[in-house]
Protein backbone atom coordinates (compact mmCIF):
# COMPACT_ATOMS: atom_id res chain seq x y z
CA UNK A 1 0.00 0.00 0.00
CA UNK A 2 2.41 2.34 0.99
CA UNK A 3 4.41 1.33 -2.21
CA UNK A 4 1.56 2.32 -4.44
CA UNK A 5 1.10 5.52 -2.97
CA UNK A 6 4.86 6.62 -2.80
CA UNK A 7 4.69 5.28 -6.60
CA UNK A 8 1.85 7.48 -8.01
CA UNK A 9 3.24 10.60 -5.97
CA UNK A 10 6.22 10.19 -7.50
CA UNK A 11 4.61 10.34 -11.03
CA UNK A 12 2.60 13.00 -9.73
CA UNK A 13 3.09 16.66 -11.28
CA UNK A 14 0.12 18.86 -8.96
CA UNK A 15 3.02 20.12 -6.67
CA UNK A 16 1.03 18.54 -3.57
CA UNK A 17 4.12 17.23 -1.91
CA UNK A 18 6.60 19.10 0.04
CA UNK A 19 8.51 16.45 1.18
CA UNK A 20 8.85 12.76 0.52
CA UNK A 21 11.22 10.11 1.85
CA UNK A 22 10.47 6.91 0.54
CA UNK A 23 13.26 4.96 3.13
CA UNK A 24 11.24 6.58 5.99
CA UNK A 25 7.85 5.66 4.92
CA UNK A 26 8.77 1.86 4.01
CA UNK A 27 9.86 1.50 7.69
CA UNK A 28 6.81 2.84 8.83
CA UNK A 29 4.85 0.14 6.14
CA UNK A 30 7.10 -2.45 7.47
CA UNK A 31 6.23 -1.63 11.05
CA UNK A 32 2.49 -1.64 10.61
CA UNK A 33 3.04 -4.89 8.84
CA UNK A 34 4.57 -6.18 11.85
CA UNK A 35 1.71 -5.24 13.83
CA UNK A 36 -0.87 -7.02 12.28
CA UNK A 37 1.22 -10.28 12.27
CA UNK A 38 1.33 -9.13 16.01
CA UNK A 39 -2.42 -9.27 16.10
CA UNK A 40 -1.96 -5.63 17.48
CA UNK A 41 -3.10 -3.71 15.05
CA UNK A 42 -5.77 -0.63 14.86
CA UNK A 43 -8.52 0.07 12.49
CA UNK A 44 -6.25 2.30 10.92
CA UNK A 45 -2.98 0.43 11.33
CA UNK A 46 -0.98 0.05 7.89
CA UNK A 47 -3.20 3.36 6.22
CA UNK A 48 -1.05 5.85 4.56
CA UNK A 49 -1.69 9.27 5.37
CA UNK A 50 0.13 12.88 4.49
CA UNK A 51 0.79 15.60 6.33
CA UNK A 52 -0.19 19.40 6.14
CA UNK A 53 3.56 21.27 6.57
CA UNK A 54 1.97 22.98 9.73
CA UNK A 55 2.09 19.65 11.46
CA UNK A 56 6.08 19.75 13.03
CA UNK A 57 7.87 16.19 12.47
CA UNK A 58 10.97 14.68 13.37
CA UNK A 59 11.82 12.82 10.53
CA UNK A 60 10.45 14.83 7.68
CA UNK A 61 11.14 18.84 7.26
CA UNK A 62 8.70 21.33 8.72
CA UNK A 63 8.29 24.47 6.44
CA UNK A 64 5.15 25.32 6.93
CA UNK A 65 5.04 26.67 3.22
CA UNK A 66 7.79 29.21 4.44
CA UNK A 67 11.16 29.78 2.95
CA UNK A 68 11.69 31.12 6.80
CA UNK A 69 11.31 27.53 7.93
CA UNK A 70 12.69 25.98 4.44
CA UNK A 71 15.45 23.78 5.99
CA UNK A 72 13.60 22.90 9.52
CA UNK A 73 13.42 19.93 11.17
CA UNK A 74 11.61 19.94 14.02
CA UNK A 75 12.89 17.98 17.14
CA UNK A 76 9.70 16.25 18.23
CA UNK A 77 6.55 15.17 16.31
CA UNK A 78 3.02 17.44 16.43
CA UNK A 79 0.69 15.45 19.21
CA UNK A 80 -1.57 14.76 15.77
CA UNK A 81 1.53 13.33 14.21
CA UNK A 82 2.12 10.73 17.38
CA UNK A 83 -1.28 10.12 17.24
CA UNK A 84 -1.77 8.94 14.02
CA UNK A 85 2.11 6.47 14.60
CA UNK A 86 0.53 5.65 17.86
CA UNK A 87 -2.49 3.93 16.01
CA UNK A 88 0.13 2.43 13.37
CA UNK A 89 -0.40 5.04 10.17
CA UNK A 90 2.24 4.84 7.71
CA UNK A 91 3.25 8.42 7.02
CA UNK A 92 3.76 9.80 3.26
CA UNK A 93 5.02 13.00 3.77
CA UNK A 94 4.46 16.66 3.71
CA UNK A 95 1.76 18.72 2.24
CA UNK A 96 2.17 21.62 0.26
CA UNK A 97 0.20 24.89 2.19
CA UNK A 98 -0.04 28.55 1.85
CA UNK A 99 2.47 30.24 4.05
CA UNK A 100 1.45 29.68 7.80
CA UNK A 101 -1.72 29.15 6.38
CA UNK A 102 -2.41 32.26 5.72
CA UNK A 103 -4.34 31.94 1.95
CA UNK A 104 -7.34 30.54 0.06
CA UNK A 105 -5.71 29.19 -3.22
CA UNK A 106 -2.84 27.51 -2.07
CA UNK A 107 -0.70 30.30 -4.17
CA UNK A 108 0.67 31.74 -0.88
CA UNK A 109 3.30 29.22 -0.37
CA UNK A 110 7.23 29.74 -1.11
CA UNK A 111 7.19 26.34 -2.75
CA UNK A 112 4.54 26.95 -5.22
CA UNK A 113 1.38 26.63 -6.13
CA UNK A 114 -0.91 23.24 -6.27
CA UNK A 115 -2.99 22.09 -9.06
CA UNK A 116 -6.53 21.04 -8.72
CA UNK A 117 -6.12 17.37 -9.60
CA UNK A 118 -9.93 17.85 -11.51
CA UNK A 119 -8.36 21.08 -13.39
CA UNK A 120 -5.20 21.72 -13.83
CA UNK A 121 -5.66 25.30 -14.47
CA UNK A 122 -7.83 25.90 -11.16
CA UNK A 123 -6.53 26.94 -7.58
CA UNK A 124 -6.81 23.59 -5.33
CA UNK A 125 -8.42 26.11 -2.58
CA UNK A 126 -6.21 27.08 0.74
CA UNK A 127 -4.41 26.60 3.00
CA UNK A 128 -4.51 23.15 3.41
CA UNK A 129 -3.99 22.90 -0.69
CA UNK A 130 -1.91 20.33 -0.93
CA UNK A 131 -4.03 18.29 1.80
CA UNK A 132 -6.92 18.47 -0.64
CA UNK A 133 -5.38 17.65 -3.93
CA UNK A 134 -3.40 14.39 -2.54
CA UNK A 135 -6.82 13.24 -1.41
CA UNK A 136 -8.49 13.99 -4.46
CA UNK A 137 -6.03 12.77 -6.97
CA UNK A 138 -5.76 9.59 -4.58
CA UNK A 139 -1.88 10.31 -3.96
CA UNK A 140 -3.04 9.69 -0.32
CA UNK A 141 -5.97 7.85 1.27
CA UNK A 142 -5.88 10.61 4.01
CA UNK A 143 -4.52 13.67 4.79
CA UNK A 144 -4.46 16.57 8.13
CA UNK A 145 -5.23 20.19 7.52
CA UNK A 146 -5.81 22.75 9.70
CA UNK A 147 -8.96 25.41 9.53
CA UNK A 148 -8.77 28.65 10.81
CA UNK A 149 -11.23 30.74 9.02
CA UNK A 150 -12.25 27.76 6.26
CA UNK A 151 -8.53 25.67 4.70
CA UNK A 152 -10.03 22.51 5.59
CA UNK A 153 -13.67 23.03 4.26
CA UNK A 154 -12.88 25.76 1.39
CA UNK A 155 -9.90 22.89 -0.09
CA UNK A 156 -12.32 19.61 0.26
CA UNK A 157 -15.01 21.85 -1.69
CA UNK A 158 -12.43 23.03 -4.51
CA UNK A 159 -11.20 19.31 -4.65
CA UNK A 160 -14.46 17.54 -4.51
CA UNK A 161 -13.10 15.72 -1.26
CA UNK A 162 -15.22 15.80 2.55
CA UNK A 163 -13.15 17.40 5.57
CA UNK A 164 -14.16 18.21 8.73
CA UNK A 165 -13.02 21.06 11.10
CA UNK A 166 -14.22 19.77 14.66
CA UNK A 167 -14.98 21.73 17.74
CA UNK A 168 -11.96 24.70 18.66
CA UNK A 169 -10.05 22.07 21.50
CA UNK A 170 -10.75 19.10 20.44
CA UNK A 171 -7.64 18.86 18.29
CA UNK A 172 -4.71 19.25 20.05
CA UNK A 173 -2.63 22.40 18.79
CA UNK A 174 0.78 20.90 19.99
CA UNK A 175 2.98 21.00 17.19
CA UNK A 176 1.20 22.76 15.02
CA UNK A 177 2.94 25.88 13.92
CA UNK A 178 0.50 28.76 15.30
CA UNK A 179 -0.91 31.25 13.04
CA UNK A 180 -3.96 32.59 15.10
CA UNK A 181 -4.32 30.11 18.46
CA UNK A 182 -7.77 31.86 18.93
CA UNK A 183 -9.10 30.11 16.04
CA UNK A 184 -6.77 27.14 14.50
CA UNK A 185 -7.78 23.87 14.45
CA UNK A 186 -6.77 20.37 12.79
CA UNK A 187 -8.91 17.89 11.39
CA UNK A 188 -8.71 14.80 9.08
CA UNK A 189 -9.66 15.26 4.58
CA UNK A 190 -10.58 11.70 3.31
CA UNK A 191 -12.80 10.68 0.76
CA UNK A 192 -15.95 9.67 2.70
CA UNK A 193 -17.67 10.93 6.38
CA UNK A 194 -16.88 7.62 7.56
CA UNK A 195 -12.98 7.98 6.76
CA UNK A 196 -13.07 11.21 8.64
CA UNK A 197 -14.78 9.92 11.39
CA UNK A 198 -12.08 7.04 11.85
CA UNK A 199 -9.01 9.37 11.56
CA UNK A 200 -11.10 11.51 14.23
CA UNK A 201 -11.18 9.09 16.81
CA UNK A 202 -7.25 8.87 16.72
CA UNK A 203 -6.64 12.53 16.04
CA UNK A 204 -8.59 14.26 18.85
CA UNK A 205 -8.48 14.11 22.40
CA UNK A 206 -7.26 15.90 25.39
CA UNK A 207 -3.47 17.15 25.14
CA UNK A 208 -1.67 18.67 28.55
CA UNK A 209 0.54 20.12 26.08
CA UNK A 210 -1.99 22.61 24.45
CA UNK A 211 -3.48 25.09 26.67
CA UNK A 212 -6.37 25.65 25.33
CA UNK A 213 -6.93 21.63 24.69
CA UNK A 214 -10.73 20.87 25.99
CA UNK A 215 -10.44 19.33 29.14
CA UNK A 216 -12.54 16.03 30.05
CA UNK A 217 -14.64 18.57 32.39
CA UNK A 218 -14.92 20.99 29.48
CA UNK A 219 -16.20 18.12 27.46
CA UNK A 220 -13.27 17.30 25.74
CA UNK A 221 -13.42 13.29 26.41
CA UNK A 222 -12.47 10.27 24.28
CA UNK A 223 -15.82 9.76 22.09
CA UNK A 224 -16.18 7.01 19.23
CA UNK A 225 -16.90 9.59 15.79
CA UNK A 226 -18.75 6.44 14.28
CA UNK A 227 -21.14 6.25 16.54
CA UNK A 228 -24.10 7.64 15.01
CA UNK A 229 -23.02 6.24 11.36
CA UNK A 230 -26.55 4.95 9.99
CA UNK A 231 -29.02 6.23 11.94
CA UNK A 232 -31.68 7.84 9.98
CA UNK A 233 -32.13 11.05 9.42
CA UNK A 234 -36.17 11.69 10.04
CA UNK A 235 -37.20 14.35 12.32
CA UNK A 236 -33.43 16.27 11.29
CA UNK A 237 -34.37 20.07 11.27
CA UNK A 238 -31.88 21.85 8.90
CA UNK A 239 -31.20 25.42 9.25
CA UNK A 240 -30.98 27.54 5.76
CA UNK A 241 -29.31 30.90 6.84
CA UNK A 242 -30.84 33.38 4.44
CA UNK A 243 -27.42 35.53 4.37
CA UNK A 244 -25.55 32.05 2.58
CA UNK A 245 -27.93 32.17 -0.43
CA UNK A 246 -27.68 36.37 -0.92
CA UNK A 247 -25.63 38.22 -3.38
CA UNK A 248 -22.29 36.85 -4.51
CA UNK A 249 -22.86 33.47 -4.69
CA UNK A 250 -22.47 31.69 -8.07
CA UNK A 251 -25.35 30.42 -9.42
CA UNK A 252 -23.67 26.86 -10.36
CA UNK A 253 -22.82 26.89 -6.69
CA UNK A 254 -26.65 27.49 -5.70
CA UNK A 255 -28.12 25.36 -7.47
CA UNK A 256 -26.07 22.04 -6.42
CA UNK A 257 -26.28 23.21 -3.09
CA UNK A 258 -29.97 23.34 -3.49
CA UNK A 259 -29.97 20.04 -5.35
CA UNK A 260 -28.06 18.34 -2.17
CA UNK A 261 -30.57 19.77 0.70
CA UNK A 262 -33.63 18.61 -1.82
CA UNK A 263 -31.54 14.96 -1.75
CA UNK A 264 -32.16 15.81 2.57
CA UNK A 265 -35.39 16.69 2.55
CA UNK A 266 -36.05 12.81 0.91
CA UNK A 267 -33.82 11.40 3.70
CA UNK A 268 -36.41 12.65 6.21
CA UNK A 269 -35.51 16.05 7.13
CA UNK A 270 -36.90 19.24 7.06
CA UNK A 271 -35.76 23.04 5.74
CA UNK A 272 -35.93 25.94 8.29
CA UNK A 273 -35.10 29.51 7.00
CA UNK A 274 -33.04 31.31 9.34
CA UNK A 275 -31.16 34.18 10.01
CA UNK A 276 -27.19 34.47 10.98
CA UNK A 277 -27.34 38.67 10.55
CA UNK A 278 -23.83 39.47 11.10
CA UNK A 279 -22.15 36.73 8.87
CA UNK A 280 -21.31 39.87 6.91
CA UNK A 281 -19.27 41.07 9.53
CA UNK A 282 -17.19 38.01 10.16
CA UNK A 283 -15.14 39.19 7.34
CA UNK A 284 -13.91 42.73 8.42
CA UNK A 285 -13.63 40.71 12.18
CA UNK A 286 -11.89 38.16 11.61
CA UNK A 287 -9.35 39.48 9.20
CA UNK A 288 -8.26 41.67 12.28
CA UNK A 289 -8.57 39.20 14.90
CA UNK A 290 -6.74 36.54 12.64
CA UNK A 291 -3.54 38.89 11.41
CA UNK A 292 -3.40 40.30 15.21
CA UNK A 293 -3.07 37.00 16.71
CA UNK A 294 -0.49 36.13 13.72
CA UNK A 295 1.60 39.18 14.30
CA UNK A 296 2.39 38.00 18.03
CA UNK A 297 3.27 34.08 17.10
CA UNK A 298 5.21 34.83 13.96
CA UNK A 299 7.75 37.28 16.31
CA UNK A 300 9.23 34.44 16.89
CA UNK A 301 10.38 33.33 13.50
CA UNK A 302 13.56 36.12 14.16
CA UNK A 303 16.74 34.83 12.98
CA UNK A 304 18.02 33.49 16.59
CA UNK A 305 16.02 30.58 16.87
CA UNK A 306 14.26 28.84 14.09
CA UNK A 307 14.81 28.64 10.36
CA UNK A 308 16.30 31.41 8.10
CA UNK A 309 19.13 34.23 9.26
CA UNK A 310 20.16 36.84 6.73
CA UNK A 311 24.01 35.95 6.08
CA UNK A 312 25.25 39.62 6.57
CA UNK A 313 23.97 42.05 8.73
CA UNK A 314 25.52 44.97 10.55
CA UNK A 315 23.71 44.23 14.52
CA UNK A 316 21.06 42.69 16.28
CA UNK A 317 17.99 45.12 14.78
CA UNK A 318 19.14 44.57 11.22
CA UNK A 319 19.77 41.17 11.18
CA UNK A 320 16.20 41.01 12.39
CA UNK A 321 15.16 42.95 9.75
CA UNK A 322 16.94 41.86 6.67
CA UNK A 323 15.90 38.41 8.34
CA UNK A 324 12.19 38.89 8.35
CA UNK A 325 12.39 40.50 4.87
CA UNK A 326 14.13 37.73 3.31
CA UNK A 327 11.88 34.93 4.82
CA UNK A 328 8.67 36.00 5.13
CA UNK A 329 6.21 36.23 1.66
CA UNK A 330 4.46 39.06 0.94
CA UNK A 331 0.95 37.80 2.41
CA UNK A 332 2.52 36.85 5.74
CA UNK A 333 4.04 40.53 5.75
CA UNK A 334 0.99 42.50 5.23
CA UNK A 335 -0.85 40.26 7.81
CA UNK A 336 1.96 40.94 10.64
CA UNK A 337 1.45 44.74 9.60
CA UNK A 338 -2.38 44.85 9.81
CA UNK A 339 -2.10 42.62 13.20
CA UNK A 340 0.37 44.79 14.66
CA UNK A 341 -1.52 48.27 13.83
CA UNK A 342 -5.07 46.78 15.20
CA UNK A 343 -3.03 46.04 18.56
CA UNK A 344 -1.25 49.46 18.71
CA UNK A 345 -2.02 51.98 21.71
CA UNK A 346 -4.48 54.19 20.05
CA UNK A 347 -6.10 51.94 17.39
CA UNK A 348 -6.82 49.25 20.22
CA UNK A 349 -10.46 49.89 21.32
CA UNK A 350 -11.64 51.03 18.02
CA UNK A 351 -9.78 47.98 15.86
CA UNK A 352 -9.38 44.98 17.74
CA UNK A 353 -11.46 45.33 20.87
CA UNK A 354 -14.26 45.98 18.69
CA UNK A 355 -13.62 42.84 16.39
CA UNK A 356 -13.54 40.72 19.46
CA UNK A 357 -17.26 42.20 20.24
CA UNK A 358 -18.40 41.28 16.86
CA UNK A 359 -17.01 38.07 17.63
CA UNK A 360 -19.12 37.36 20.16
CA UNK A 361 -22.42 38.39 18.16
CA UNK A 362 -21.50 35.98 15.96
CA UNK A 363 -21.28 33.28 18.18
CA UNK A 364 -24.34 34.31 19.58
CA UNK A 365 -26.22 34.44 15.98
CA UNK A 366 -25.50 30.77 15.87
CA UNK A 367 -26.21 30.33 19.67
CA UNK A 368 -30.11 31.65 19.08
CA UNK A 369 -30.64 29.34 16.02
CA UNK A 370 -28.77 25.77 17.62
CA UNK A 371 -29.19 26.14 20.78
CA UNK A 372 -31.56 28.68 22.88
CA UNK A 373 -34.97 28.86 24.31
CA UNK A 374 -36.05 29.13 20.32
CA UNK A 375 -33.39 26.97 18.48
CA UNK A 376 -34.72 25.85 15.52
CA UNK A 377 -32.65 23.61 13.88
CA UNK A 378 -30.33 21.02 15.05
CA UNK A 379 -27.22 21.54 12.11
CA UNK A 380 -27.19 24.67 9.92
CA UNK A 381 -26.33 23.88 5.83
CA UNK A 382 -25.18 26.17 2.91
CA UNK A 383 -22.20 27.02 0.63
CA UNK A 384 -19.07 26.20 1.52
CA UNK A 385 -17.68 29.32 -1.12
CA UNK A 386 -19.30 31.63 -3.37
CA UNK A 387 -18.13 29.95 -6.18
CA UNK A 388 -16.09 26.63 -7.67
CA UNK A 389 -12.48 26.78 -7.81
CA UNK A 390 -11.11 29.98 -9.78
CA UNK A 391 -8.31 29.77 -12.08
CA UNK A 392 -4.67 29.80 -11.11
CA UNK A 393 -3.28 33.79 -10.71
CA UNK A 394 -7.54 34.83 -10.70
CA UNK A 395 -6.96 36.55 -7.24
CA UNK A 396 -3.46 36.36 -6.51
CA UNK A 397 -2.46 40.12 -7.06
CA UNK A 398 -6.10 41.07 -5.22
CA UNK A 399 -6.41 39.73 -1.55
CA UNK A 400 -9.02 41.38 -0.46
CA UNK A 401 -10.98 39.66 -3.68
CA UNK A 402 -9.83 36.44 -1.85
CA UNK A 403 -10.79 37.42 1.60
CA UNK A 404 -14.38 38.14 0.44
CA UNK A 405 -15.11 34.24 -0.78
CA UNK A 406 -14.32 33.43 2.75
CA UNK A 407 -17.33 34.75 3.86
CA UNK A 408 -19.18 31.29 4.30
CA UNK A 409 -16.70 29.58 6.47
CA UNK A 410 -15.30 32.35 8.77
CA UNK A 411 -18.29 32.81 11.14
CA UNK A 412 -17.96 29.26 12.36
CA UNK A 413 -14.55 29.65 12.98
CA UNK A 414 -15.05 32.57 14.84
CA UNK A 415 -17.62 30.77 17.20
CA UNK A 416 -15.56 27.85 17.66
CA UNK A 417 -18.02 25.68 15.99
CA UNK A 418 -18.04 22.39 13.76
CA UNK A 419 -17.83 22.13 10.22
CA UNK A 420 -17.59 20.15 7.64
CA UNK A 421 -17.07 19.93 3.94
CA UNK A 422 -19.04 17.35 1.91
CA UNK A 423 -18.71 16.77 -2.40
CA UNK A 424 -22.59 17.87 -3.71
CA UNK A 425 -21.57 17.76 -7.35
CA UNK A 426 -19.78 19.89 -10.10
CA UNK A 427 -20.47 23.63 -11.28
CA UNK A 428 -18.82 25.94 -13.59
CA UNK A 429 -16.39 23.72 -15.93
CA UNK A 430 -17.06 20.86 -14.41
CA UNK A 431 -15.20 21.67 -10.95
CA UNK A 432 -16.34 20.55 -7.50
CA UNK A 433 -18.72 22.31 -5.45
CA UNK A 434 -18.98 21.51 -1.50
CA UNK A 435 -21.99 21.56 0.85
CA UNK A 436 -21.26 22.95 4.10
CA UNK A 437 -22.73 21.54 7.23
CA UNK A 438 -22.21 23.02 10.65
CA UNK A 439 -22.90 21.50 13.66
CA UNK A 440 -23.29 22.73 17.35
CA UNK A 441 -20.24 22.36 20.02
CA UNK A 442 -19.31 18.84 20.37
CA UNK A 443 -21.66 18.13 17.70
CA UNK A 444 -19.15 16.21 15.37
CA UNK A 445 -20.57 12.82 15.58
CA UNK A 446 -23.99 13.88 14.21
CA UNK A 447 -22.64 16.53 11.95
CA UNK A 448 -20.76 13.22 10.32
CA UNK A 449 -23.41 10.98 10.05
CA UNK A 450 -25.23 13.93 8.55
CA UNK A 451 -22.77 13.69 5.68
CA UNK A 452 -22.84 9.94 5.61
CA UNK A 453 -26.21 9.51 5.12
CA UNK A 454 -25.86 11.13 1.93
CA UNK A 455 -22.45 9.59 0.79
N1 LIG B 1 -8.48 32.00 3.89
C1 LIG B 1 -8.36 32.32 5.27
C2 LIG B 1 -7.11 33.13 5.51
O1 LIG B 1 -6.44 33.40 4.58
C3 LIG B 1 -8.39 31.08 6.13
C4 LIG B 1 -7.07 30.42 6.26
C5 LIG B 1 -7.09 29.25 7.21
O2 LIG B 1 -8.15 28.76 7.61
N2 LIG B 1 -5.90 28.84 7.63
O3 LIG B 1 -6.80 33.48 6.60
Amino acid sequence: LATHFLDRIEQSELNAFLHVDRALTLAQAAEADARIAAGTATPLTGVPIAHKDIFVTRDWRSTAGSKMLANYVSPFDATVVQKFRDAGMVTLGKLNCDEFAMGSANENSAFGPVKNPWDHSAVPGGSSGGSAAAVAARLAPAATGTDTGGSIRQPAAFCGITGIKPTYGRVSRFGMIAFASSLDQGGPMAQTAEDCALLLNAMAGFDERDSTSLTPELGGIDEDYTRELGQPLTGLRIGVPKEYFGEGLSKDVEDAVRAALAQYVALGATLVDISLPNTALSIPAYYMIAPAEASSNLSRFDGVRYGHRAAEYKDLSDMYRKTRAEGFGAEVKRRIMVGTYVLCHGYYDAYYLKAQKIRRLIAQDFEAVLNGPDAVCDVIMGPVAPSVAWDLGDKSDDPVAAYLADIYTLSTSLAGLPGMSIPVGFGAKGRPVGLQIIGKHFGEAKLLNVAHAYQ
